[in-house]
């Protein structure tokens, strides 16, 4: 199993639309996915169909004394092969609950190793605090995926993201590759373009060489967990396949090096 990290310290740059699309793309073509929903605003479990209350168990289970197995808190979603753990408003107080207890850095990745041969890929989506939640999805990342807006301001969020990363791939023996993918990119706007290449210069070799448009049929779940379109399908969702085959082709050549 490969475990993604979608992750910036930013809110609003499509981090939960990212991980549903790329997990929808990666069940189209026959892999088996698991979702991870690490935001106390759980938009995406709200989008897979969940509702907020009562709340599910899930992510916060995992961090219980003693935790509950992973197994005992995915759910179906409604797309076959793609299982979800769900995300609670409760996960806002976790890191106060928690305290300074010992080895909790390290819940979510223990919590994966239990489903490692059931699933292909695990894919988690992280609140845009840096916090215990997060720390523990970039403990456990085989990769970062780091969605942006193309905007001047997102250039803050993007920065801390990467000091972040920079971090965790030092106090780990494998690294932490990461991997840009520039989003609601609109390109009749200068703004975008002129920050798109100071991004790809700043960030060289990190970044995708293509852009996910805005569009705003990627805010419709129907269409981010439907087919791959034809050529004259959604724009925004043909770019997030198109960023799927980028990052498979990334882990691909990063096994390939060593
Ligand atoms: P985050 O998880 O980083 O807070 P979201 O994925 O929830 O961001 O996206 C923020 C808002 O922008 C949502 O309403 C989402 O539907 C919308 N959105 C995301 N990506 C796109 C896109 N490429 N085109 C149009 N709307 C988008
Ligand atoms: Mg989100």
């Amino acid at each position: 199993m490969r475990i993604w990290t979608v992750a910036n310290q930013k809110g609003g740059v499509g981090k939960t639309t990212t991980t549903l699309a790329l997990g929808g793309r990666l069940v189209m073509r026959g892999f088996r996915v698991l979702l991870l929903d690490l935001d106390p605003h759980a938009s995406m479990t709200q989008s897979l169909g969940i509702p907020a209350e009562p709340p599910p168990q899930g992510i916060l289970e995992l961090f219980d004394e003693p935790p509950l197995g992973i197994l005992d808190v995915m759910r179906d979603t409604p797309m076959a092969g793609l299982h979800l753990v769900a995300g609670q408003a409760g996960l806002a107080t976790l890191e106060r609950r928690a305290g300074t207890r010992p080895g909790l850095g390290r819940a979510l990745g223990r919590a994966l190793e239990q489903v490692a041969d059931r699933y292909d890929y695990a894919l988690l989506d992280c609140p845009p605090t840096l916090g215990l939640l997060m720390v523990n999805a970039l403990a456990a990342a085989d990769r970062l995926v780091v969605p942006t807006q193309t905007e001047p301001l997102a250039q803050f969020g993007l920065q801390g993201i990467a000091r972040t990363a920079s971090m965790v791939s030092r106090s780990r023996s494998r690294g932490l590759p990461m991997s840009i993918l520039p989003t609601l990119y609109d390109r009749r706007t200068r703004i975008a373009q002129d920050t798109l290449t100071e991004m790809r210069a700043r960030f060289e070799g990190s970044v995708w060489n293509d852009a996910i448009p805005v569009d705003t049929r990627l805010r419709e779940i129907s269409q981010l967990l439907g087919p791959d379109p034809g050529e004259n399908g959604p724009r925004g969702l043909l770019a997030y396949s198109r960023a799927l085959d980028w990052l498979l082709a990334c882990d691909h050549l990063g096994e390939a090096v060593g």
